[in-house]
């Protein structure tokens, strides 16, 4: 008997042999996991000693989340009780992370969950740092995947090198959200499923495998949880683990309040948030707003704000704040954490330290409750140090590409992946 079911989180039913859908009956409302059993953190190595993940057999390793009480950053913004969630390389302190991201667990939990469901290979969008990560999870694991990039992330994206190898296609007259739009295409063609985006609960559960570690090293929940988000995907699912700890019931009586950030000017979820709307508006979504800032990885116009379960419903029930933090706030929260904490972070993770001075500042955080901080990406200076990476070369095609060509395409990189 599996140790979950998955079921319908508006009207409860439990849908059996399901991957990556929503409810029959319920229009736009996600699919939740529910594990049978209390939580356990002895169940084998790295990730995988959770048994709250929807696998069953893990068929290759994959390092956790590094969650350690701040010293120095803690110090500084005068905190009692911090502590980081570091994803990322920093082999000192036992993070091993080769992509520096926590998209490996996205990765490793939907490629594990693919593989068990019958699937044969799997088409991912991304903005850069999912790329990788799938890319060094498709390499680990042997499973196939096709990536789809935007041009415009290239400049910042790398590749290890085992992953050289992986079939990548970048937009070129397109953004992360064209790149979207392709992936789904070519996966009709393909034969193999777009990854699913926040529909998949085998990426809410990998994301939300933070937290589990964090009560895993805390002993509870912590009573509040700081991330920079772009699709949201990261926040709904630590929230949802927050539930199942919870109900589980040794762990505390009140869900963590969610901190979530974007990075001005474009933060569609920020200013929806403010006035309290459940529906995004077209001005924030505005493509040239997305040139402006400094984390490509958080510019998808199509986040999970206002499907049923998705950031709104996590914000209401979490009674969350969320936060616009500018460029310039990012590289002085990038230089502050390495100066203070000893190890190199991305953008996006500056934005969560922005939107954590800014909390400790309206005091919406006080100085002694207990504080999750999600650094979703650090170390690639350190592993650049140790290791050697290699820029991406993809394939170049247009937003506007026709089926007949994306069936030579998908025939032409299969093969050559093979
Ligand atoms: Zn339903």
């Amino acid at each position: 008997m599996s140790h979950f079911s998955i079921i319908c989180r508006k009207c409860g039913k439990e849908l059996a042999g399901t991957y990556c859908a929503f409810c029959e009956h319920c229009a736009n409302a996600l699919l939740i996991t529910r594990y049978r059993d209390a939580f356990r953190d002895d169940c084998g190595k790295g990730i995988w000693k959770f048994n709250w993940l929807p696998v069953h057999t893990p068929a290759f390793e994959q390092p956790g989340t590094v969650v350690y009480r701040s010293q120095w950053l803690a110090r500084h913004l005068d905190m009692q009780s911090l502590y980081i969630a570091f994803n990322g390389y920093w082999p000192e302190r036992g993070a091993f992370l080769e992509a520096c991201t926590f998209k490996e667990f996205e990765a490793a939990i939907v490629l594990q969950n693919a593989i068990e469901n019958g699937v044969n290979g799997l088409v991912v969008a991304s903005a850069g740092n999912t790329a990788r990560a799938f890319a060094h999870l498709s390499t680990v694991s042997g499973f196939p995947v096709i990536i789809v990039v935007p041009r415009m992330c290239l400049m910042e994206m790398w590749y290890l090198e085992s992953s050289s190898m992986v079939p990548t296609l970048a937009i070129g007259d397109g953004d992360y959200s064209d790149s979207i739009d392709v992936a789904r295409r070519i996966a009709v063609i393909s034969g193999f499923p777009f990854e699913g985006g926040v529909k998949n609960i085998a990426k809410r559960d990998g994301l939300g495998s933070t937290i589990l570690e964090a009560v895993s090293v805390m002993g509870r929940l912590p009573d509040h949880y700081v991330q920079a988000v772009g699709s949201g995907t990261g926040g709904i699912g630590v929230w949802e683990m927050s539930e199942r700890f919870l109900c589980d019931g040794r762990f505390g009586s009140a869900l963590p309040r969610l901190h979530l950030a974007q990075n001005l000017p474009f933060a569609p979820m920020v200013k929806a948030w403010e006035k309290k709307s459940r529906e995004l508006f077209e001005e924030d979504l505005r493509p040239e707003l997305i040139g402006q800032i400094s984390t490509r990885v958080l510019s998808t116009r199509y986040p999970a704000y206002t499907v049923q379960g998705g950031v709104f419903d996590a914000m209401q029930a979490t009674q969350g704040s969320m936060y616009g933090v500018t460029n310039r706030e990012v590289f002085e929260s990038m230089e502050l954490f390495s100066n203070l904490e000893g190890v190199d972070i991305v953008p996006a993770a500056g934005v969560a330290v922005g939107a954590l001075k800014q909390a400790v500042d309206k005091k919406t955080i006080g100085r002694d409750d207990s504080v999750l901080l999600n650094i979703t990406g650090g170390g690639e200076v350190m592993l650049g140090r140790e290791k050697k990476t290699y820029n991406v070369e993809p394939a170049f095609i247009s937003k506007k590409i026709t089926d007949r060509e994306i069936e030579d395409l998908v025939c032409t990189v299969l093969k050559k992946s093979s």
